[in-house]
């Protein structure tokens, strides 16, 4: 059977069906399409004011460079200027790779690329030596904890190297419904109650942050890649996950079965979702050491770290008997493992959350 006219421009085949609307489009009609929605989350959310100087959060893959693509469309309108801020996470065998296709994706788009690499921000760590680290201690599902909250850190200290004044991300609808059923489930009311809306206007000193893909399906995203042609990495991490958030993400997939408009749904509902007076946590703090945004003395960034230094990475992702706190003012930071390659590290698919979780 020939495949329907597009509904749009009534003058090509249909190539697709959106997956929430039924609608029958050709390719280019649904770009167009897409990139006036994501035109329209960034104008009503006002996430990016005209004259803003906007750091892409690039992995290499396909959500930031679809992100990258749409807001280079999209510039001229919005009156903002972009800057292209990749982290190097220091993974050997996968990083190298993503690297390299943001490289070329730049070189293509003509847009400025900086690169910023944990061993250089933080006293020599790298991911390959943190695993190595935490392998030990039995805690080696925790490599994406730490990679999430530093890789974190890493992308505003990138986003200020390079003048930006806002920082994007290229979460998409599904990651942000997939983190919000975690929340749920792992009962972490805090999480859920900050996860909503479409980004944070920068607390604590922070630049502001913002997920312009986040009314956008995983399904097209991928479509519109694929119309435009664009060149991404694919490769799954070599600390990628089996974790939690595959589970999240196969019963997303069960529930869309049944209600395809389920993942905006959750994304919504963590919209209106607020914390009763009583649950809620004090007001953060400043970090001691370095000033950003904490809820006790030392920041998630400076705790992880501080734990490295101890050599009790158990206590920096809070598992400790009292706490981090619990030992006292932190010191300079440590050198890390010597050979990282030939410690011990946790095997692939160990790691307990996936990149979407914090990281970007
Ligand atoms: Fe980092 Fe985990 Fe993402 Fe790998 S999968 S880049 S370790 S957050």
């Amino acid at each position: 059977m020939p495949a329907p006219q597009c509904s749009s421009c009534r003058a090509a085949r249909a190539a697709l069906r959106r997956p929430r609307s039924g609608q029958a489009l050709c390719g280019s009609c649904f770009c167009t399409a897409f990139e006036a929605e994501v035109l329209h989350t960034v104008l009503a959310g006002r996430l990016l004011p005209p004259g803003a100087v906007v750091a892409v959060g690039a992995s290499g893959g396909k959500d930031s460079t679809v992100l990258a693509h749409v807001l280079r469309e999209l510039a001229p309108q919005l009156g903002v200027s972009l800057r292209l801020v990749a982290v190097d996470e220091g993974i050997g065998g996968y990083r190298d790779a993503a690297l390299a296709a943001v490289r070329r994706q730049a070189a293509r788009w003509d847009l400025p690329l900086t690169v910023v690499a944990y061993a250089d921000l933080f006293g020599g760590w790298t991911m390959d030596a943190v695993a190595c680290s935490i392998a030990g201690t039995g805690r080696s599902r925790a490599c994406c904890t730490f990679c999430g909250v530093l890789r974190r850190r890493a992308l505003e200290e990138g986003a200020r190297l390079v003048g930006a004044t806002h920082i994007v991300t290229g979460h998409n609808a599904d990651d942000m419904a997939e983190t919000v059923l975690m929340n749920f489930l792992r009962g972490d009311a805090g999480r859920l109650a900050r996860g909503g809306g479409l980004g944070s206007r920068g607390e604590g000193g922070a630049l502001p942050r913002c997920r312009p893909l986040q009314l956008a399906s995983q399904k097209e995203v991928v479509l519109y890649a694929h119309f435009r042609r664009l060149d991404y990495f694919s490769e799954e991490c070599v600390y990628a996950p089996e974790a939690f958030r595959g589970h999240a993400r196969d019963l997303l997939k069960l529930l869309e079965a049944a209600r395809p408009s389920v993942a905006l749904d959750l994304v919504h509902s963590a919209e209106r979702l607020a914390l009763a007076p009583a649950a809620r946590p004090p007001p953060p703090g400043a970090c001691s050491r370095c000033g950003a945004l904490a809820s006790r003395s030392l920041c998630q960034a400076c705790a992880l770290l501080d734990g490295l230094q101890r050599g009790r990475p158990r206590l920096a992702i809070g598992k400790g008997r009292g706490g981090r706190d619990e030992e006292g003012p932190p010191g300079p930071l440590p050198p890390p493992p010597s050979d990282p390659v030939s410690a011990p590290g946790p095997a692939a698919g160990e790691c307990g959350a996936a990149c979407k979780e914090r990281c970007e």
